[in-house]
This record gives structure tokens, sequence and C-alpha cells, in this order.
């Protein structure tokens, strides 16, 4: 039976992105990587690659520089200059920019399909290889680490596996890790669209009565559009006619990029915090969205995640012992708690906040927004949370 030091099961944004993070140092210890992921490359439909675009924070464009990978993401990253986020119907507006900042760009916007052919193509065969299309069925704790069992019936052996399946985990069930799981109540539509004006490298959030939109800056004069509504609303929306959805967007968003003029396919996302209650145990990690699924209007999930990764790589590589060892696994999860809980604490916070219809919040939030635009200080606390600076030295 073949064994290797680690499974990664999983090769979305994620799982790919770990691999990428350890395959110097792997290639080094003479360790062997495996990537489980049941669509192949450049298949039609991929979960982590769809018509979404990840809005990369600036601090996310710094580890893609540690990986050696900004080079070949940068020609299709779209660079946020500015930053302007509105409530509907109400006065306060807060304004950040790249400039008052220091810094090159707030963050960038990426295609999903754009990232994961990048992220792919710098994997080594080498050290990396892939089972694919291939699908975990079942995890076996062994001994001295764990049994993966593949939908072809074959078997493989690894020293730590890494669970990168996404948010709605079927191996994190299995292998019984309880989750919390605090629904929304709402999903997220998105699409990409032609604005009548050109966006001037400016992302919008913009928080209704209804739940909050984002329109993110694309390349080619285009934006991405994440619009958060309740269920039955948002697949109201997604079955409109072209030119009546752009209607009600219109009117949900005004009119600060002209008339809204095309929009392309739409999907849905049911969104809710979801968060493992482990995410290490002996020989095994949860990563990424098995790990904690975040309402995306603050674009935090994957930027977290990234973090997450990279962490972990080096928390693997600084250790003597081998990759399944739970004393390093530990200070691995000890050394990403604050991140974790601060990340997962102010996405959530955005969302809850701005997300309800009420005139006591709604007076406190413009006075937020006011506040946020007038007091430096709380600018800049906004600022680096969302540029993923949050929690590292100034
Ligand atoms: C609408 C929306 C907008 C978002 N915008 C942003 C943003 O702007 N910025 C940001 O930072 N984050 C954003 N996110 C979050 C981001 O998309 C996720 O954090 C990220 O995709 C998580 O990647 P992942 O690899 O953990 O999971 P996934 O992308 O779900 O990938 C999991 C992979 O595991 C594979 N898999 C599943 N089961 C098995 C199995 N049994 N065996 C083997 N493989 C398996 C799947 O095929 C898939 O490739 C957004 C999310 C949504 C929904």
């Amino acid at each position: 039976m073949d064994r290797v030091q680690l499974a990664i099961i999983g090769g979305g944004l994620v799982g790919a992105s770990l691999a990428l993070a350890l395959q110097d140092g792997a290639k080094a210890r003479g360790w062997r990587i495996v990537l489980v992921e049941p669509f192949a490359p450049g298949a039609a439909y991929q979960p982590s690659y769809d018509a979404r675009s990840t809005a990369l924070s600036y601090g996310s464009r710094q580890l893609y520089e540690r990986l050696g990978i900004w080079p070949q993401v940068a020609p299709r990253a779209q660079a946020i200059e500015r930053i302007h986020v509105s409530d509907r119907g109400r006065i306060g507006a807060a304004r950040l920019s790249a400039g008052q900042e220091g810094v090159p760009a707030l963050g960038y916007v990426v295609e999903n399909a754009w990232l994961g052919q990048c992220l792919w193509q710098a994997l080594d065969p080498e050290v990396v290889s892939w089972r694919c299309p291939a699908e975990v069925v079942r995890l076996e704790a062994l001994e001295d680490g764990y049994r993966l069992q593949l939908d072809d019936h074959s078997l493989l052996d690894c020293d730590l596996a890494v669970l990168a399946d996404g948010g709605r985990s079927g191996l994190r069930e299995q292998l019984g890790i309880a989750v919390s799981h605090a629904a929304y109540g709402q999903s997220a539509l998105i699409a990409n669209l032609t604005p009548g004006e050109a966006h001037r490298g400016q992302a919008f959030e913009r928080f209704t009565d209804e739940g909050p939109l984002a329109l993110l800056p694309l390349l080619d004069d285009r934006c991405a559009l994440v619009w958060t509504r309740a269920h039955g609303d948002a697949t109201r929306l997604a079955g409109l006619s072209e030119q009546a959805f752009l209607g009600e967007l219109q009117q949900a968003f005004g009119y600060r990029l002209g008339a809204l003029r095309h929009v392309g396919a739409r999907h849905l996302y049911p969104l809710a915090l979801i968060e493992a209650q482990e995410q290490v145990r002996p020989h095994l990690v949860v990563l990424g969205n098995a790990a904690h699924t975040l309402h995306p209007i603050a674009g935090q999930g994957y930027n977290l995640s990234l973090r997450d990764t990279l962490v972990l790589a080096e928390t693997l590589l600084q250790s003597a012992a081998a990759p399944g060892d739970l004393a390093t696994l530990q200070r691995y999860g000890a050394r990403q708690l604050r991140d974790q809980q601060l990340t997962v604490g102010f996405s959530d916070q955005v969302t809850r906040l701005f997300g309800r219809p009420d005139p006591w919040l709604a007076a406190g939030r413009t006075l937020g927004l006011l506040g946020l635009d007038l007091i430096p200080p709380a600018k800049r606390w906004f600022a680096r949370q969302a540029m993923g600076l949050g929690t590292r030295p100034e």
C-alpha cells in the first residue's frame, strides 16, 4: 500500500496553497505530498474556481510574494485603490484609500479561475502528486497516521491528513468533529457585471435594510457583485430578466457607477458562520472552509485561510518531529487562535451590525460610519482588518 507524509484532501484554493507553501521544505526533507481532488484542473466546473472572484487583502499579496507566485497572479489582479462604505438612506459614508494607508493598494480582486490556475501550475510534480479526479470516501485513524479510502477503492496511508474539503465537509462529520453553525438566513447572489462608468479601482460596500452588497472592481472594467438577501428574495432576483435585475440593483446601489449595463450568470450561496470545534487531532488538521466558513461580505475567508496555511506550513517545517506530531499541530493551533478569533469576530460583527433594519442600530451605524471617516485611528483599524494586517505588529 502506498504511504506518504502528507495527504491533502481537497485541491481547492486552500489545499493547493498549502501544497505550494510546503513543497520546497518538503523536497529538502524527502516528504511526499498527495493532493486528492474530484475535479480535474481545467474542468468546466470546479467549486473553488467557478465564476467567483476573491478580494485578496494586501497582506495576502505579501504572502503570495513569499510563495513566489505573485508575478503569475499580478497580470490578472485588479488593484483596489479606494473603498467606499455606505448605508442606503443614511448620510454616513466611510472612505478608505491606499494612498492614506501608505500602501500601493488596499487589496486586489482576482477571478478564482485564474488564482486556481496559478496555484496548480506552480506545484512541483516531483514533490506534489495528484489523485485527480478522485474523492476520499472514508478516513480511518491509525496508530501512526490516517488511512484514506478513495472512491476507486484504493487506499492511501499518511502521517498527516489535512482536511481541506470545504465548508460542507462530509469527512469532518464522519470523524465526529462537531461544528457550531449559525445560519444568517440569507444567500449571497454573485455575478459579474458591466457598469456604465469606469470603476477607477474603487470597491463599494453598501448596507441596505434588505442586506449588504459589495461591488468590487475587476479587470476589463467589469465589477464583481456579492449581494446578500433573504433566501427567497435572492432566488427571486436570480430568476429575473437581465433588465429587471439591473433595475433592482440600480435602486439598491444608486448611480455611483452610472447606469448598470450588463450582468453575467447569477449564482446563489446560502450563508452561515460555520466553525469546527476541533482543528487538530493527532495526525489530522482541519483547514480552510472546513475549519471556518465566514460571511463573504467582509471578504476575509480565503485571506484568513491563507494566513492559517502559511503558519501551518512554517510550524510543520520548523519541527524536528514527523508531520503528524500532536504537539506540533497544537503549536500551529495556538499561533493562529487570535487571528482566527479576531477575523471571525470582525466578519460576523460587521455582518450582523449592518444587516439589521433596527432604527437604533441604524443611527448607531451612521454615527459609526461618520466616526470612521472622521476619526483616523478608527478608520485605520478598520482598514488594517480589511487589508488582513490586523493582527500583525505595526
Ligand atoms: C460568494 C462568496 C464570495 C467570497 N469572497 C471572498 C473574498 O472576496 N475574499 C476572501 O478571502 N474569501 C472570499 N470567500 C471565501 C472563499 O471563497 C473561501 O474561503 C475559499 O474558497 C475556501 O477554500 P477551501 O479550499 O477551503 O474550500 P473550497 O473552495 O470549498 O474547496 C474544497 C475542495 O475540496 C474538494 N473536495 C470536497 N470533498 C472532497 C473529498 N471527499 N475528497 C477530496 N476532495 C474533496 C472540492 O472539490 C473542492 O475543490 C467568498 C465565499 C463566497 C461563498
